[in-house]
C-alpha cells in the first residue's frame, strides 16, 4: 500500500538574511509574522502534527521560509537536533530545508550530514549575474554552481527553486537558466513565477515603472517551457506557482504579477492543448463533430479551465462540436472526425511535444 506523504513545515522566517531580496517579504510568504524560532518552536510544531500521522504516513520535517544554513550556527544545530531526534525515533522519515547558494561550505554539509538531513532546496532563483544583481538577491550564478556541485558530492537530494519573470530579465534569459539548471543535474525543482507582494522593493520599482512583471499568458507559456525542459530531463517538478495560503492571495498580499490560485493546472492543461493542436494541425475541420477519448482522469485537464482548451481548440479549427469520452487506455489521447481516427498522443510525450518546435507565446 502506497503510503500518505505528509511535510511538517518550519518556517524560519527571514532568519539568516543577510540582504532583502527586492521580491521577498518573507514575513508574508511564510504567513507567519515574526516568530521566535527555537527547538521549543521547532518541538511545538511537530507535536501539532504528530496527532495526525498514523503507520501508513511518510512524514518529513522541511525547514522552509529563510536561509537556513545561513542562520546562526547554534540555532542551527538546536533546529537540527530536534530534526535528527524524531528522525531517529522514526516520528519522521526525512528532513529536508531550503538555503541561499552562497550559505553552503564544506563545514555547513558536514553539519547537516551528522544531523541526517537529506534534501537541500537551493534558491537559485536565476543564473544570470545581471538579474541575480537587478533582483539584490546577493550571491552569483557561481555560487550557484559551486553550491549544487557540492551538495551532489556529498550525496544529498538536490533541489533548485527557479523565479522566471525577476526584474531585468527575460524569456531568453529565464530559458537559459532553466536549461543551464539542468546541466548542474538538480534531483527536484520548484518553479515559482515571480508575484509582486506588498511591502516589498520590488513594489516600488513596480510603482515606480521600473519593473514589469509577467503578465499571466506569458507566465503560463514560459513555465510550461520550463516545466517541458526539466520534465524531458528526467527531472521532477515538485511545485509550480506560489503556494495559495491567505496572505498569498491577489486582493491579499499579491499586488501584481502572474498569480492565478491553479497556476500548475494552467501550465498542464496548456501542455496538453499543444499535443492536440498538434494532432488537428493542417486537418479540415470545418463544422465537424470531434471526439476525444482520454482516461478520466485527465479530462479536465484537457478540456481545460471554464472549458479554456475545447474553446480554443472551437475557434481555431471553426469545429462545431467536441466531445470528451472515457477510454480505457490510461497513457493514450485518440481523436476522432466521427469514425475517423485523426490521430492521437501519449500523456508521456505531451512534455516532448510541447518544446518539438514550439515558440514561446504560441
Ligand atoms: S534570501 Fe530568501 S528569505 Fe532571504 S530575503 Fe532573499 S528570498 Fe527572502
Amino acid at each position: 500500500m502506497n503510503k500518505k506523504m505528509k511535510i511538517i513545515p518550519i518556517f524560519v522566517p527571514h532568519v539568516g538574511c543577510k540582504n532583502d531580496c527586492v521580491f521577498c517579504n518573507q514575513k508574508t510568504i511564510t504567513g507567519k509574522g515574526t516568530v521566535r524560532v527555537n527547538s521549543q518552536y521547532a518541538i511545538d510544531i511537530v507535536e501539532e502534527f504528530k496527532k495526525t500521522i498514523d503507520e501508513n504516513t511518510y512524514t518529513e520535517i522541511a525547514f522552509f521560509g529563510g536561509s537556513f544554513t545561513a542562520i546562526d550556527i547554534e540555532l542551527q544545530e538546536e533546529l537540527l537536533k530536534v530534526g535528527k531526534y524524531y528522525k531517529d525515533n522514526g516520528v519522521i522519515q526525512r528532513i529536508r530545508m531550503s538555503t541561499r547558494p552562497d550559505a553552503i561550505s564544506k563545514e555547513i554539509l558536514n553539519l547537516q550530514k551528522k544531523y541526517s538531513v537529506d534534501i537541500i532546496e537551493l534558491g537559485i532563483q536565476s543564473l544570470d549575474n545581471e538579474v541575480l544583481k537587478t533582483s539584490n538577491r546577493g550571491h552569483t550564478r557561481q555560487d550557484s554552481e559551486n553550491a549544487s556541485k557540492l551538495i551532489k558530492e556529498y550525496g544529498f537530494t538536490l533541489g533548485h527553486q527557479v523565479m522566471p519573470g525577476l526584474p531585468g530579465s527575460s524569456i531568453e534569459k529565464d530559458m537559459k537558466t532553466c536549461i543551464d539548471s539542468i546541466a548542474m543535474k538538480p534531483d527536484i525543482v520548484r518553479i515559482y513565477p515571480t508575484l509582486i507582494i506588498k511591502d516589498t522593493e520590488l513594489l516600488n520599482m513596480y510603482e515606480c515603472g521600473l519593473y514589469k512583471p509577467l503578465t499571466l499568458e506569458e507566465a503560463v507559456d514560459l513555465t510550461a517551457f520550463i516545466y517541458s525542459k526539466y520534465m524531458t530531463n528526467n527531472i521532477n517538478v515538485i511545485r509550480i506557482g506560489l503556494q495559495n495560503t491567505d496572505s498569498i492571495n491577489e486582493g491579499a498580499d499579491v499586488v501584481g504579477g502572474p498569480f492565478h490560485p491553479a497556476f500548475r493546472q494552467l501550465v498542464e492543461e496548456k501542455i496538453f492543448l499543444n499535443s492536440m493542436m498538434k494532432v488537428m494541425k493542417h486537418k479540415n475541420l470545418n463544422n465537424k463533430s470531434i471526439t476525444i477519448l482520454a482516461d478520466n482522469k485527465i479530462i479536465s485537464e484537457l478540456v481545460g479551465q471554464n472549458k479554456a482548451n475545447s474553446i480554443k481548440l472551437k475557434n481555431t479549427f471553426n469545429i462545431k462540436n467536441i466531445s470528451f469520452s472515457n477510454s480505457k487506455t490510461e497513457n493514450l489521447i485518440e481523436i476522432y472526425d466521427g469514425d475517423i481516427k485523426l490521430g492521437s498522443f501519449l500523456k508521456t510525450n505531451i512534455y516532448e511535444n510541447y518544446l518539438n518546435g514550439n515558440k514561446i507565446g504560441v
